[in-house]
Order: C-alpha cells, then structure tokens, then sequence
C-alpha cells in the first residue's frame, strides 16, 4: 500500500506557494488509517517508551491511536491557553514571529520515556521546541514518528541525534 496515493497536495494553503499535505483523504478511508497507524506503531516497536506525546491538532490523530493500541499513556502538547491545569510553556521561532506551546506540569514524571508523534515533519522546528519541553521536564526523549517527512527541508540536521521514524519521505 503506497500511502502517498491516499495524500492530497493543496497548493498555495495556508499561503501562497505553499503545497499543504492533506491527510484528512487518508483518514477518510478507515481501512488506509488503520494501516498508517499500524506502520507508525511497528516503526517504533524497538523503541522502550511509558508516553507518546502529541501536538494539536494533528498530533493527537497519530499520537492517540497508537496509545491506545499499545496502551501507553497519551499526553496532548497544545496551543496557549486551552490546558486547564498548570502547564510548563515553551517559545519557538516560526518563519515569521514566535510560537508557542503548553504541556501539563504533573503530566511527565522525571525520569519518564517518551516518544512524540506527529503527522509531518517539515523545518523541524515544532518538535524541536517539544524535545526541549519534555527534556526541561526531566523525561527522556526515546523517539519520534511521523507520517511524512520533508527531506529537502533538512529538519534532521536541526533536531539532532534522536531517533527519527517517518512513514513517507517527499
Ligand atoms: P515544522 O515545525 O516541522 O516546520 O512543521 C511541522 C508542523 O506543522 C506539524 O505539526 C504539522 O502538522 C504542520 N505542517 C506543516 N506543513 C504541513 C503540511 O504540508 N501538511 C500537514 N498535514 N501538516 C503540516
């Protein structure tokens, strides 16, 4: 199965000359999600984890389905302001101004394992900011999956030396 057929490509979204890969064709069709979700989990059937963390939004639509199929804890990362709890924040450069991202405090205990999952790697700056965020925690970062990756955008140089999984590279 050749995921990147079940991929659709908006051009100039969300600005213009921007080629948006669109992963709401492949969650369409039940039968193609529950393959991406299976290769996502045997990626990282090697990998000692207690948590996968995901970032909003699509995040949680990799990060939640291979908790549940593994039975390890999910931990949502979200947009300032949308956690109820105390949360720990991290800024983080975007092309144009700065971003920023919450996790809940109690949420990651020291010591703690974790893998981050996510649809696309691009710059590689959002996970970038989240290992930053879980390792100023105290967790260890084991690894991360991706559905796509963005080769030509050299997101790997900029991460470093982690494990990095990723489904389909452009
Ligand atoms: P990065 O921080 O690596 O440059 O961008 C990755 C983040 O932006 C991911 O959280 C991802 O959801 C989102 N993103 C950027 N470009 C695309 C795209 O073309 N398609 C999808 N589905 N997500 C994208």
């Amino acid at each position: 199965m050749d995921l990147k057929n079940y991929i659709r490509e908006v051009q100039d979204f969300p600005k213009e000359g921007i080629g948006f890969k669109d992963i709401t064709t492949l969650l369409n069709n039940g039968e193609v999600f529950k393959k991406t979700i299976d290769m996502c989990v045997e990626n990282v059937s090697e990998f000692d984890f207690d948590v996968i963390v995901g970032p909003e939004a699509r995040g949680f639509i990799v990060a939640a389905p291979m908790s549940y199929a593994l039975s390890k804890s999910f931990v949502p990362i979200r947009k300032p302001g949308k956690l109820p709890s105390e949360t720990v924040s991290i800024e983080y450069e975007l092309e144009y101004g700065v971003d920023k991202l919450e996790i809940h405090k109690d949420a990651i205990k020291k010591g703690q394992k974790v893998l981050i999952a996510d649809d696309l790697l691009a710059t590689g700056g959002t996970v970038n900011a989240i290992v930053k965020l879980i390792e100023s925690m105290g967790a260890e970062v084991v690894g991360m999956v991706f559905i796509m990756e963005l080769s030509f955008l050299n997101a790997r140089d900029l991460i470093g030396d982690y494990n990095i999984k990723s489904l389909i590279k452009y």
